[in-house]
């Protein structure tokens, strides 16, 4: 059983895996870089190692450094959180012929998912249905060429290797074709090592839609539903909400099969997550599977009643599942909102700094996944995504309703986040009603860029004229007025409406 797990990530993440595990009883080490020495999640650790320089490649993404930790803090097994080593199937097998538990996958698993030319040939033998196009990287130009005239324009060309929604490039043009798959070569290369491309069908207007799974040692592998991921940003999510509003109870039970179909095709265990691309007849193919948890697993967390994380580390056991796929049900909605440290209004450029002030949103329905704090300066070398805000109501109606005012009441100081941003897509009339597929935010680039929302401005506003009075007032009491007119000065600030005129 496991007793001590070393976290072999940072930021936000890192914290949300300690706090399960000490709802579990389990010790956390964690591990920490130069920049990372003040930040969060090294203090909420039971133990906390150094293991290098900032750059990632020098610390967390050092696998020897890693594993030489969890020896020596006597950590039992490794969390890899998302990102940094978390699909790395060298670093699972090196965790098992150390033997740590690695709370994933198999290294058969992550090599085979994680390579998309072989997961599609995965999927095809398991009858997934998966994007048209090629099941072999591309040998030849000539080849290529023969395959895009059979699929038709317009395709992709896809990193085998590609992740993080780098590595694609969308091809319209006859002419562009060659000149594009050695782009996308070289790319491949620079960014992954590795030259391998393919081809798919570019899917026009879809929907990013993905199934939550979890399966155990023992054969057991369920689905815990869809999640809509279409709000993206250069092929990258940006909001997740759950259920997704195109989904019929059909298409969904059709899906979780193919998801689950999906995840036995590679003898999985662990959580997992497949995500298909549908078009807007609900026609839905297999895009990848992501062999780790999720950034976005919280809003499953709160539809479905789980704990994700805990269902990984019962897992990684050896348990066997307790969670009966017919007894689970999708309660209410849930959305969540990624927090960067970016200016929108600067072409989304990331706004590393010191943080001056925080306030966080709370309230009934709020769950806020963070790590930064007052004080804290956010270091240039990793993600800048700095938080998760996730909201729950019993309809999607509310569940905006309460987003906007989390986002209104969330405030952060010295460094620009794209909480205004968020706030203006709550806004948005395609999103409010549902109707929008992977193109929304580049189709409502306008209004979304539009200063500050209104309904924003004016809580401000009624905030900072009720602050300036309450401290002149303040100041008035300790010149000798008593308490009595301080409550009645509050009493006729309200009569008066001094609020209501902004
Ligand atoms: P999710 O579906 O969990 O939202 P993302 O694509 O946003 O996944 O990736 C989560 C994190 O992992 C991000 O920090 C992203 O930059 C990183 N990531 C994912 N895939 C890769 C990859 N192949 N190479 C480098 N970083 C990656
Ligand atoms: P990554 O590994 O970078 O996450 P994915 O294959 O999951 O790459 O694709 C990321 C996003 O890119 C999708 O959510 C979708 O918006 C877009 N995309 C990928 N493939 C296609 C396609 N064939 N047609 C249309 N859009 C696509
Ligand atoms: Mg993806």
């Amino acid at each position: 059983m496991i007793k001590k797990v070393l976290v072999a990530n940072r930021g936000e993440i890192a914290i949300r895996i300690i706090r399960s595990c000490r709802e579990m009883g389990i010790l956390t080490v964690a591990v920490y870089s130069e920049s990372d020495r003040t930040s969060m999640h090294v203090r909420n650790a039971d133990e906390a190692w150094f293991i290098g320089p900032s750059p990632s490649s020098e610390s967390y993404l050092n696998i020897e450094k890693i594993i030489d930790t969890a020896k020596r803090s006597g950590a039992d097994a490794i969390h890899p959180g998302y990102g940094f080593l978390s699909e790395n199937a060298k670093f699972s097998q090196r965790c098992s012929d150390e033997g740590i538990i690695f709370i994933g996958p198999s290294p058969f698993a992550i090599s085979n998912m994680g390579d998309k030319i072989t997961a599609r040939k995965h999927m095809i033998a398991a009858g997934v249905p998966v994007v048209p196009g090629t099941t072999e990287a591309i040998k030849s130009e000539e080849e290529a060429l023969e395959t895009i005239r059979q699929i038709g324009l317009p395709v992709m060309i896809k990193a085998s290797a590609g992740g993080g929604g780098k590595g694609m490039r969308l091809v319209k043009d006859e002419a562009n074709i060659l000149g594009s798959i050695r782009a996308a070569r070289s790319e491949a290369q620079t960014a992954f090592g590795d030259d391998a491309v393919y081809i798919e069908k570019y899917i026009e207007s879809p929907h990013h839609i993905e199934f939550q799974i979890l399966a155990d040692k023992h054969g057991n592998t369920i689905h815990l539903f869809e999640r809509e991921c279409s709000v993206q940003r250069r092929h990258q999510k940006v909001i997740e909400e759950t259920p997704s509003t195109i989904m019929t109870p059909e298409v969904r039970e059709e899906m979780g099969k193919h998801a689950v179909a999906a995840a036995k095709a590679v003898n999985y265990y662990g959580a997992g997550t497949i995500e298909f691309i549908v078009d807007d007849n609900l026609n839905y193919f297999f895009l990848e599977m992501n062999t780790r948890l999720q950034v976005e697993h919280p809003i499953t967390e709160r539809v479905v009643g789980v704990d994700l994380v805990k269902e990984q580390i019962n897992i990684a056991n050896g348990e066997k599942l307790k969670l009966k796929q017919e007894e689970l049900s999708q309660f209410g909605h849930a959305i969540e909102c990624r927090i960067y440290a970016e200016d929108p209004h600067q072409n989304f450029m990331p706004s590393p700094g010191k943080i001056k002030h925080i306030t966080e949103p709370l309230g009934l329905g709020v769950r806020h996944d963070g790590y930064v704090y007052e004080g804290y300066e956010i270091p240039i070398y990793y993600d800048p995504m700095i938080s998760k805000l996730i909201v729950w109501a019993k309809t999607r109606n509310e569940a905006i309703a309460r987003m906007k005012r989390a986002l209104y009441a969330y405030k952060i100081t010295g460094i620009k986040t794209s909480i205004p941003f968020l706030a203006k897509i709550m806004e948005c009339d395609d999103f409010i009603k549902g109707n929008y597929n992977t193109h929304f935010i580049e189709n409502n680039q306008d209004f979304l860029l539009q200063r500050q929302p209104c309904g924003k401005r004016c809580q401000d506003m009624a905030l900072i004229a009720a602050y300036i009075h309450y401290k002149n007032k303040l100041d008035n009491a300790s010149h000798g007025a008593n308490g009595d007119s301080e409550k009645n000065a509050w009493k006729e600030f309200g009569r008066k409406k001094a609020v209501s005129r902004f």
